[in-house]
């Protein structure tokens, strides 16, 4: 089972597109308590994981048991928000019509509820310890999009070729979820979708609190390509960042109770050992501390370059550089100017962005139309400018 999930090029299809047999592969002394369908996306913007488990309930619940049968778990879940109602009562329905022993569990609405081991929080009340992994304490997590393809492999024979996207934002003609082939130009997309209408967009990879800035549309839709936003220059704060003020509200947001404001701190000065000892590496880079952020420093962003610098540290691997230089900047984009108070309600736990809509047969393969746009409207984004830190300024973040 675990070579043909290989075989099939299936990976996770929350975003970030890790190899499904690796995570699928158990060692001797594993066993799992519980696997976990994980439907809980809790991004501003982003409805694809709630349009698979409305339109794919059957080949979601398919894919769920295939990989019961290999993993033998204990207990069978999916996690849902609870504002997504209507997902819960099609997963329910289907659970009930195939009468198979899968649980569907609403959880509270809140970001990032979304990451693994706040669900195995939320769901078995335990913590997955600093620097082990979720299956360390029985627990399989899997996005609801990996089991549908489970199910299009093991049914079909049809390896990994497409996945649904959102493609939305206040800039874009038809805000959408395409279920697309993967290898799709960005811009036969959005030009799908309508179009952009606005002549100076700002384009981002996923959604707002975790996304990249994306300079143009010459790209593929790849594996992990969860969302497209494309939103307008009036949306984007031109950054301004200051010193930190210590007023400890990153540490207050974080949600695995890191100090965000001593990390910045140390990867400014390019401590990047001493940020591995401060557990840099449990950040799972929710963007939580530099979205509540008032100095509008670039803290997750920096966590982003101490991770990817730590793991080149490993033997055979090139050595890192002295600090966080410009040439790290290139990919930054800051939450910190968020400043809708819909965004603001949501990291605190308020409504999702309706995700239901129509059904439809369309040209790039399939669409999912998000029913009220104006809901995800007024999320405003920004690149965040470095330059406005100055090195020289020993309380600079
Ligand atoms: S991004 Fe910030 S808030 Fe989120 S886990 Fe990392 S340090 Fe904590
Ligand atoms: S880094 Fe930002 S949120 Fe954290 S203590 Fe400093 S000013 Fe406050």
């Amino acid at each position: 089972m675990i070579r043909a999930i290989q075989m099939a090029g299936i990976v996770g299809m929350g975003g970030a597109a890790f190899p499904a047999h690796v995570k699928f592969s158990l060692k001797p002394d594993q066993s799992v308590r519980i696997l976990m369908l994980n439907g809980c996306e809790c991004e501003p913007f982003l409805t694809c994981d709630h349009r698979v488990m409305l339109e794919q309930a059957e080949a979601l619940l398919d894919g769920t048991m295939i990989l019961a049968g290999f993993l033998h778990p204990e207990r069978i879940a999916i996690a849902v928000e609870a504002n997504k109602a209507d997902a819960i009562r099609v997963l329910r329905q289907e659970v009930d019509r195939q009468g198979i022993p899968v649980e569907v569990i609403p959880l509270e609405v809140k970001y990032p509820q979304g990451a693994e081991k706040m669900m195995i929080s939320a769901i078995l009340g335990e913590e997955v310890p600093s620097g082990k992994l979720p299956i360390d304490v029985g627990a399989m997590v899997s996005n609801v999009g990996t089991a549908v393809a489970v199910s299009d492999y093991f049914r079909t024979g049809k390896p990994l070729m497409e996945r649904v996207v959102t493609v939305s934002g206040t800039a874009l003609a038809r805000p959408t979820n395409v279920l697309v082939p993967i290898g799709t130009p960005m811009q036969e997309v959005v030009d799908f979708c309508g179009g952009i209408t606005h002549p100076e967009p700002r384009i981002l990879l996923g959604g707002p609190m975790m996304g990249m800035v994306q300079k143009n549309l010459d790209v593929p839709i790849m594996k992990g390509t969860s969302g497209i936003l494309v939103l307008t220059d009036r949306e984007v704060v031109d950054p301004v960042t200051y010193s930190c003020i210590r007023c400890s509200r990153c540490v207050d947001a974080c949600p695995v109770f890191l100090n965000p404001a001593r990390l910045g701190l140390l990867a400014r000065k390019g401590l990047w050992l001493e940020m591995d000892e401060q557990h840099v590496m449990d950040c799972f880079e929710c963007g939580s501390c530099s979205f509540i952020c008032p100095s509008g420093i670039p803290l997750v962003q920096s966590f982003r370059v101490a991770k990817g610098l730590l793991r080149e540290k490993r033997p055979g691997n090139k050595p890192p550089p002295d600090s966080f230089d410009d040439e790290n900047h290139y990919f930054q984009f800051t939450v910190s100017s968020l400043r809708s108070q819909h965004a603001a309600d949501h990291v605190g736990g308020g409504d999702h962005p309706g995700a239901g809509g129509a059904h439809g047969i369309l040209g790039v393969r399939e669409q999912w139309p998000v029913d009220d746009p104006g809901l995800c409207g007024g999320l405003p984004a920004g690149r965040m400018d470095l330059s406005a830190c100055d090195p020289q300024d020993p309380i600079a973040w």
